[in-house]
């Protein structure tokens, strides 16, 4: 039984309406909870529209059991705001999705942790950073944790969760809790870890098949084959490129050790410089019509 302490989730802030905020937002509005999402100004929010209403569409198309009047009624569930104190005066649970970029993070907590109740939990939905490298900024340690989402949240449903040392085992149960409830299959990792599960598993082996690749000794088609032939797996790794997009693999690698240059430089050359970005461009490793 939960005690005085712990109260329900009803409210969820979204902090960013970007492509993971505005999916984040959509899904909990979907699942009956009442949603603000908020960002910088009214131009960002301008265009988060047609982001919810693709999402809209999309939900139509491939949610089972979604209907007009379900998808109609999670728009009803989410409003936009441009004013983070009014915004978060009633959230029980905020979710951050902003960008990528360590001083941004804690500055946005900073900010929120002056203007929150003292009962709202704080998540970031960071892929990169560690919770404890934010933690501090939030003034409230114990009601702060990591909740990471994946793309195409409606089918794609994992919810990674992480705390620090610190977070309370409570709000840890809580927000486990909340993710079931928002449709989530929740992942509890126990310790943190850089990548979660699934980073920790996917960059690796994307990094192998492209060693592959881009070291002459075998052709991406193939080697999606026999990773699809031998162990039944949907997709290859060049294909999960294709998906993701050239350039955030490509902006990391740029950064790293001689051999991760290596890679960007091949990807750079025989593929980015070419336009084949992946889906989004229409051709990747494979052709898109
Ligand atoms: P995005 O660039 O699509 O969206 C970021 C949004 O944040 C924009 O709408 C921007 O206007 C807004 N923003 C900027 N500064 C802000 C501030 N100070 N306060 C509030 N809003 C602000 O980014 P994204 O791809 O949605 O990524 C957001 C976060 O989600 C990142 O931490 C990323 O690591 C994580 N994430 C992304 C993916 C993905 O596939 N894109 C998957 C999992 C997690």
């Amino acid at each position: 039984m939960r005690g005085n302490f712990m109260s329900d989730i009803k409210q969820v802030l979204v902090l960013g309406t970007g492509v993971l905020g505005s999916q984040i937002a959509f899904q909990a509005a979907y699942t009956g909870f009442q949603v603000i999402a908020y960002d910088i100004n009214d131009d960002a929010v301008a265009a988060a529209q047609p982001r919810i209403a693709g999402l809209m569409k999309t939900y139509l198309a491939e949610v089972p059991d979604a209907t007009q009047a379900t998808v109609d009624a999670a728009q009803a569930r989410l409003s936009h705001s441009t004013d983070l104190a009014e915004a978060v005066a009633d959230a029980d649970l905020v979710i951050e999705a902003i960008p990528e970029i360590l001083e941004l993070k804690r500055e946005t907590f900073r900010a929120l942790g002056d203007v929150a109740p003292a009962k709202t939990i704080f998540a970031t939905n960071s892929s990169t950073l560690l919770p404890s490298d934010i933690v501090d900024a939030t003034g409230r340690p114990d009601r702060f944790l990591a909740i990471h989402f994946a793309n195409r949240i409606w089918t794609s449903n994992t919810a990674e969760i992480m705390g620090t040392v610190l977070t309370s085992p409570e709000v840890f149960d809580r927000v486990v809790e909340f993710a079931g409830e928002m449709g989530m299959v929740a992942v509890p990792i126990r310790k943190e870890k850089a990548g979660y599960v699934l980073n920790s598993l996917l960059v690796p082996f994307l990094d192998a098949a492209l060693d592959l690749a881009a070291g002459g000794y075998a052709e991406p088609k193939d080697v999606d084959n026999t990773w699809r032939i031998a162990t039944g797996a949907p997709l290859g790794p060049f294909q999960i490129y294709d998906i993701i997009g050239m350039n955030t693999p490509y902006n990391i690698m740029v950064n790293g050790d001689e051999r991760a240059r290596a890679h960007a430089a091949w990807l750079k050359e025989n593929y980015i410089d070419q336009g084949k970005l992946g889906i989004a461009s229409g051709e990747g490793f494979y052709k898109y019509s």
